[in-house]
C-alpha cells in the first residue's frame, strides 16, 4: 500500500470512528400532513380559473415532495347554487391521481357545539358520498373523520355519541398535535393577493414558515413534557393559496427539524393515540393538551404557545386566534 493511501485509509477510519460512535446518529421524528377544508378553503372567494389554478399548483407542490398527505373534504364546496359542479368534482380526482388521499370534513363544516347529535350524524353521511365514490374508484377506502374546527363535544354524552356513530360508520377519528392557527396568515396572504401587495406577500409568506417552525417546537416540547419523548406528531393545515405557494418551503422547515413524513396511518400507530381524552372544553385544541387536561395538569403546564404576531393579525382583519 502506498503512503498516500495507507494515510487515507487512516484517515476514512477515523471519520468514520467519530461519525458511529461520538456524533449520536439522531432518529428523525415523524409527522404526517393533513389538509382540511377540500377543494379550497374561502372556494366562493375563487371564480372558477382562479381555484383550478390555485388548487392545480397546490397538488404540483404537495407531489413534488414524494409525501403521503391526506385532504379532508367538505362536498358541500363541490356544490353551485345547491347543483355539484363537475369541474369541482374534477379537483379531488386530481388529488387522488396525484397519489394522495382523502377524508371526510363533514358536508357544510359546522360545529357540533352547535347541531343536535342527529343532525351532525347527517353532515357526517352527507359529507362522505362523492369523497367515498372517487376514493373506491381509486381503490382505495374512506376511512377517516376530522371534525369541522377540531370541536368534538360540549358533553361526554354528545362526544361518545359521535364517536360510537364514526366507529359503527368505519371511521377514525383523525387527531392534531401540530394545532397552530395558519388560516390567519392564508386569509391575510389572500387579501395582499387581491391588493397586488408582492412585498406584503412574501413578508407573510416569511412569517408563516417561522411561526410553524415555532409551532413545532412548542408542541415537541409539550410532547416531552407529557410522554417523556416526541411521539409521532399530525400537522393540520388548511388548501389555500398560501400553502399552495409555500407547501415545498414548509415541508424545507419540517426536514430541517429533523422530521420525516409519514402517512396518518403510521402516525397513529403511537401508543400515544391510545391515551384517555375527556376533554369536552369549547375550544378545538391539540389533542397533546386533551391528553394533558384528562390527565389534570396544572395551568403552568400549558406554557407560552407561541402567537400569530400581531402585524399579521392586524392585516388579516381577524381579532382572534
Ligand atoms: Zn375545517
Amino acid at each position: 500500500m502506498k503512503k498516500n493511501n495507507y494515510l487515507l485509509l487512516i484517515t476514512s477510519i477515523f471519520f468514520f470512528s467519530i461519525s458511529s460512535f461520538v456524533l449520536p446518529q439522531t432518529q428523525k421524528s415523524k409527522i404526517a400532513v393533513t389538509i382540511d377544508d377540500l377543494p379550497l378553503q374561502r372556494i366562493d372567494h375563487f371564480e372558477n380559473d382562479k381555484l383550478q389554478k390555485v388548487f392545480g399548483k397546490l397538488v404540483k407542490n404537495i407531489k413534488s415532495q414524494h409525501i403521503p398527505a391526506i385532504g379532508f373534504v367538505n362536498e358541500k364546496k363541490l356544490q353551485i347554487n345547491g347543483e355539484y359542479d363537475i369541474r369541482r368534482i374534477i379537483l379531488l380526482k386530481k388529488w387522488l391521481n396525484a397519489g394522495l388521499d382523502l377524508g371526510n370534513h363533514t358536508f357544510s363544516h359546522p360545529s357540533l357545539h352547535d347541531l343536535s347529535i342527529e343532525k351532525f350524524e347527517e353532515e357526517i353521511l352527507k359529507g362522505g358520498k362523492i369523497t367515498r365514490e372517487l376514493l373506491n374508484q381509486n381503490k382505495k377506502e374512506l376511512k377517516y373523520f376530522r371534525h369541522p374546527y377540531l370541536q368534538t363535544g360540549r358533553s361526554l354524552e354528545v362526544k361518545n355519541a359521535i364517536e360510537k356513530f364514526l366507529f359503527d360508520h368505519n371511521y377514525t377519528v383523525a387527531p392534531v398535535t401540530i394545532d397552530n392557527a395558519e388560516w390567519i396568515f392564508a386569509s391575510a396572504y389572500d387579501k395582499a393577493i387581491d391588493s397586488n401587495k408582492t412585498e406584503v406577500m412574501k413578508h407573510i409568506g416569511t412569517e408563516y414558515i417561522h411561526y410553524m417552525k415555532r409551532k413545532i417546537e412548542y408542541w415537541e416540547s409539550q410532547s416531552n413534557a407529557l410522554f417523556g419523548r416526541n411521539i409521532n406528531h399530525v400537522l393540520l393545515i388548511h388548501a389555500n393559496t398560501l400553502n399552495s405557494e409555500y407547501f415545498p418551503e414548509l415541508c424545507k422547515m419540517i426536514r430541517s427539524v429533523n422530521y420525516k413524513f409519514v402517512s396518518l396511518d403510521e402516525a397513529l400507530q403511537d401508543e400515544a393515540y391510545k391515551s384517555n381524552d375527556t376533554f369536552t372544553g369549547g375550544g378545538g385544541i391539540s389533542w397533546i393538551h386533551r391528553w394533558a387536561i384528562t390527565q389534570g395538569k396544572k395551568k403552568d403546564f400549558f406554557g407560552d404557545e407561541p402567537r400569530v404576531p400581531k402585524s399579521i393579525m392586524m392585516y388579516s382583519g381577524i381579532d382572534s386566534e
